[in-house]
């Protein structure tokens, strides 16, 4: 093997996200005990930095979950469904259908509610299922990272509580790119991860929880051990996690972050996103007969899905994919399972244009114009 033949691309797919320079040399940084003093030099500001990229204070908990989103979504499955309880799983693409996936395989009793792609959640139609299941519990996608719609998070966890019920939101690729506004969102657990619009390398799952989540979790049985947020909770308030963390992501994490907020500035980097979905609205509405996916309104500020024209194939995709890689970049295809599905049904399939993470203005300019040629063709 040749670490040479590794290439170097540009990702513009919707996670794993393009890293930085510097925090591809944050990877150098020393090792460190994650019981010692050392530990809390690096997740004593990592905890506050993710509490004020939320928009939150002490009103939330935060964890960090050795793995990913996929681990904090699940965790919260686990320690906050009791047995006999339904939760009602929402969902508007691939990641909505991920939540109830997990619900079902820890044999909890999960009704589904599910919309179209490109649809976002309708809320008389949750109000609906709200009363037919009764849920104890709601999980919904707050940015679907398949379709690009993001749902309006404090209108479905306000009509969720109305109900009775704890909202359980995953906003896995949005958080870090856009306002949370978490104190006033209503959600009980908000569940993201670093690879995405945080635009570091995979490994740790972060997920907040109010005190009143910790509480029904208390009284939840069989929560497992990495999957119980009690457990993890005793950890998480020492500022470490339950289990041995990768500590170059946590040097890398801690650069990052310090970064976000005190270098770039959080209101810049929304507003940054802001602007690159802007551009990329205007490149999709300048190429004849591609459309945006996602309704007005419920377009998500980091991946926009785009309907190719009717005719154009996945291998047609496949094919752009490839030319874009001779030029240094990753381009997404689609959501594989999306598009199968859309094809066969005869549909104008998608692409996806990810503007999530540290990628620049600049980076999505000259992305689209080395794109556009090829979507042309
Ligand atoms: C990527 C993603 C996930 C899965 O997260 P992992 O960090 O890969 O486990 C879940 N939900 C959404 C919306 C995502 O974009």
């Amino acid at each position: 093997m040749s670490t040479q033949d590794f290439a170097d691309l540009q990702l513009f797919i919707t996670g794993p996200t393009f890293i930085r320079p510097e925090i591809r040399e944050a990877g150098l940084l020393p090792e460190f005990g994650h019981r010692d003093s050392e530990n809390n030099k690096r997740f004593t500001p990592i905890m506050a930095g993710l509490r004020a990229l939320a928009g939150c204070g002490e009103d939330y908990h935060v964890i960090l979950f050795n793995g990913s989103g996929s681990n904090a979504m699940e965790a919260t499955v686990r320690s906050l469904v009791a047995d006999g309880e339904c939760v009602l799983n929402v969902s508007v693409g691939a990641f909505g259908d991920l939540y109830h996936k997990m619900a079902v395989v820890n044999g909890k009793k999960a009704a589904q509610l599910k919309f179209e792609p490109g649809q976002a959640i309708d809320l008389a139609k949750l109000e609906a299922a709200l009363v037919e299941h009764k849920p104890t519990c709601v999980t919904f996608t707050h940015n679907e990272t398949s379709t690009g719609v993001m749902n309006d998070m404090k209108a479905v966890c306000a009509l969720v509580r109305k109900h009775g019920a704890l909202p359980l939101v995953d906003g896995v690729s949005i958080f870090g790119g856009a306002e949370i506004d978490l104190s006033h969102s209503g959600a009980a657990t908000y569940a993201t991860s670093t690879q995405k619009s945080l635009a570091l390398p995979a490994g740790f799952g972060i997920l907040f929880v109010t005190p009143e989540a910790v509480e029904k979790a208390k009284t939840v049985k069989n929560r497992g051990f990495t999957t119980d947020i009690v457990g993890q909770l005793g950890r998480a308030q020492k500022n470490q996690t339950l289990t041995t963390p990768n500590t170059t992501l946590a040097n890398q994490m801690a650069v990052q972050i310090d970064h976000i907020i005190h270098t770039e500035g959080i209101a810049n980097r929304f507003s940054r996103h802001l602007k690159m979905q802007g551009m990329v609205h205007a490149f999709v509405n300048s190429l004849p007969g591609f459309e945006l996916l996602a309704p007005e309104g419920h377009r998500s500020p980091t991946v926009t899905a785009v309907r190719v024209p009717q005719g154009m194939s996945v291998a047609q995709l496949k094919k752009v994919k490839e030319a874009m890689r001779a030029k240094g970049y990753l381009f997404d295809p689609g959501y594989g399972k999306l598009n199968t599905d859309l094809e066969e049904k005869g549909q104008r399939v998608l692409l996806r244009l990810g503007h999530m993470g540290d990628v620049t203005p600049e980076m999505v300019e000259a992305y689209l114009e080395a794109l556009k040629p090829e979507l042309s063709k």
